[in-house]
């Protein structure tokens, strides 16, 4: 097994004057070539952090305190520990929109709102690709027609605004993608569509991943996404893995009571919206104070009193490449 990208015990932090979050605080997963890798978990999880900091982009007050981020795009090659670049730096931005690509839920951010689509997607392919600018033009129009805009030609003189919310996610997953990098990075870029939106972004994802062989880390709330597009499943928890398996381990044998309590509350009807908030008892704890011992125990089913709150759980191999944080599992199941 030879994954694109391994996370080893990485912590990303936020320093305030009101205290330190320990947004990611201890994460490990890998992310294999050519898969979908869901992260999902309530807000405050540290999911979207996770993800910006593959990236390392951490937003202001962050960053990256320790754990590496082995990134290995030839797997002949040694691999680069990307926590450990200068996030400003050549080497990062290199990589950076290239290499790595993000989409995100709103994409009038990702968007300049003052300058063409085909501006933008050319400005991008001649930085990385080093192409003239006939040349990244027509390569520009080629991936707008791959993510399936329209008369793509045409559009390269819009602006974001000109484009309904569907096709300006498309637009984003275009620019991301203009320099066919090895890895995608989706941050809950559905949530704010239309059910019927999200299902079509969601196909042209599959597609794209499979006529590239693109990874992908898809960081989300909804379990009905995760069970449409997911390989493998990182379930997060006040900035730590509960648990993490293949897909069908997650949703048909799942370990851990966190994933077990997200799983019963999805909404078992169909044709329901597309927030399909995980409502689970009790409040995420404050993200300045952890509990003591288990994270999860004000809120767990199965927790067992002078245990779960003394004792801090460590990971466990519950199975192949199954794993979950959980005392009831510590010295076998
Ligand atoms: Fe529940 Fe205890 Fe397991 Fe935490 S360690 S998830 S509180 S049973
Ligand atoms: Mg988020």
């Amino acid at each position: 097994r030879d994954p694109l990208i391994e996370v080893d015990d990485l912590r990303t932090h936020f320093f305030s004057g009101a205290g330190t979050i320990r947004a990611v605080d201890g994460v490990s997963f890998s992310i294999p070539r050519g898969k979908t890798v869901c992260v999902v978990g309530e807000s405050g999880s540290g999911k979207s952090i996770t993800g910006r900091s593959i990236l390392n982009q951490v937003p202001r007050g962050g960053r990256i305190v320790s754990g590496a981020i082995r990134y290995r795009p030839d797997p002949a090659a040694p691999s680069v520990d990307l926590a450990a670049l200068d996030p400003r730096g050549r080497d990062m931005r290199a990589i950076r929109g290239a290499q790595i690509g993000l989409i995100s839920q709103e994409p009038m951010a990702a968007l300049s709102p003052v300058h063409t689509i085909g501006n933008q997607m050319v400005e991008v392919i001649r930085l990385h690709l080093k192409m003239g600018k006939k040349e990244a033009r027509e390569h520009a129009i080629q991936t707008l027609a791959l993510v399936g805009i329209p008369r793509p030609a045409e559009r390269m003189e819009s602006y974001a605004f000109q484009f309904s919310g569907g096709m300006r996610q498309r637009v984003c997953i275009a620019l991301a993608l203009a320099c066919r990098p090895k890895l995608l990075i989706a941050d809950e870029p559905t949530t704010a569509l239309d059910v019927t939106t999200q299902a079509n972004i969601l196909d042209l994802l599959a597609s794209l991943q499979a006529e590239f062989g693109l990874s992908v880390l898809f960081v989300t709330h909804d379990l009905g996404v995760v069970a449409e597009i997911a390989d493998e499943v990182v379930v997060m928890y006040v900035g730590r893995v509960v648990e993490a398996g293949d897909v069908d381990t997650i949703f048909h044998a799942p370990a851990h009571p966190y994933t077990k309590a997200l799983l019963q509350s999805v909404p078992r009807m169909h044709g329901q919206p597309s927030e399909r908030l995980a409502i689970i008892d009790g409040m995420v704890p404050s993200r300045f104070n952890r509990p003591q011992g288990c994270s999860f125990h004000p809120r767990c089913k199965e927790a067992r009193a002078g245990l779960c709150d003394q004792r801090d759980p460590q990971p466990v191999a519950i199975g192949d490449r199954h794993v979950a944080s959980c005392l009831l599992y510590e010295g076998g199941r």
